[in-house]
């Protein structure tokens, strides 16, 4: 399957970006009501991600074999004959590497269960769909979220969006981000965010590679730079609560410590662990990577424990 070159601007705008979601009325990432545009590809690998469509710089075919109807449908349509039905009759069975994700296949599903994830939009189009809400914004104090996939990993898309959302469309501005990027790409881009989302995971630096596939040095050092540059009540810290991956006494102290440490209390939200990326891994035919951990999602009991712990240490821990 040919590939789309991956964005390699490191600065100005790239007119066009890959997008694979779009949710509106979202209450839970920024201030008031907000439109998230889901940017594609991440250079992280984290083990409980709750967006695998999203990670790669590519589009990809996702198929859900609980909403298919078993019609066969799709199967003579295919131009690359990519599709067949299993000999089991049970399911349809994806030739991945013969897939162009072409989406003539999910166009034409009556259940829905085949869908593109990636579609290139020019930032005029995405801006345009964004704004029908801007009544909605106006009165909650709502505006724009990119989240992703990594938003920074599409530095040249990602500045067009904010910067024009901004300026041209008078919108908040949100970003939900790693903070794994160059410091020149990160304060490229967020002299256009308003509120930023970063997620701290783990403190020790094997662990966070062993967890989420990178060293977390960048996002640290980028995490501390923006806490000294930026003004106040304009970044959050969230804690994705990962259940014997993050959640252990040594981990939370230095996450503790680091945070303390930085030249403005920054506030923590912790996000509990969930299992909405499991089922999505399967229909994108990869194994979840907590599979045999046996891992279930930490209850209310749990979670409030974990943030007093945060909170004796001297964490402003807030909910959003
Ligand atoms: S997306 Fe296109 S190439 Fe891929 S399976 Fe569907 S019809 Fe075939
Ligand atoms: S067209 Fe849709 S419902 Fe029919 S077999 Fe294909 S995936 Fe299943």
């Amino acid at each position: 399957m040919e590939r789309p070159a991956r964005e390699t601007a490191q600065s100005g705008q790239a007119e066009r970006g890959l997008v694979f979601n779009i949710q509106r009325y979202s209450i839970h990432d920024g201030p008031g009501i907000r439109t998230i545009v889901f940017l594609k590809g991440c250079p992280l690998r984290c083990k409980w991600c709750s967006n695998p469509e999203g990670m790669d710089f590519f589009p990809v075919l996702s198929y859900n074999k609980s909403m298919c109807r078993k019609c066969g449908r799709c199967v003579g349509l295919c131009p690359r004959g990519a599709l067949g039905l299993a000999d089991t009759k049970d399911r349809v069975v994806i030739q991945r590497a013969s897939c162009d994700c072409c989406g003539e296949c999910a166009a034409a599903c009556p259940a829905d269960a085949l869908k593109v994830f990636g579609k290139s939009m020019s930032a005029r189009e995405v801006l345009d769909d964004v704004a029908k809400d801007a009544a909605f914004y106006r009165r909650s104090g709502g505006g724009l979220t990119l989240g992703g996939g990594e938003p920074l990993a599409s530095p040249g898309f990602a500045r067009a969006l904010l910067e024009r959302a901004k300026k041209d469309h008078g919108l908040d501005t949100a970003m939900e981000t790693s903070f794994f990027a160059p410091p020149g790409i990160v304060d490229k881009i967020t002299q256009f965010v308003d509120h930023l989302l970063v997620d701290i995971k783990l403190a020790d630096s094997s662990r966070h590679r062993e967890a989420a596939g990178v060293d977390n040095g960048l996002i640290l050092d980028n995490i501390r730079r923006a806490a000294a540059q930026r003004p106040a009540g304009t970044m959050l810290l969230r804690f994705p609560m990962i259940p014997g991956v993050n959640d252990d006494g040594e981990n939370i102290s230095a996450v503790a410590e680091f945070i303390t440490g930085l030249p403005q209390g920054l506030p923590l939200e912790v996000l509990p662990y969930h299992e909405f990326g499991r089922g999505k891994f399967g229909n994108l035919d990869r194994e979840y990577p907590l599979a045999g951990c046996g891992m279930a999602a930490p209850g209310k009991e749990s979670v409030e424990a974990l943030e007093e712990v945060f909170r004796r240490k001297g964490v402003r821990v807030v909910h959003s």
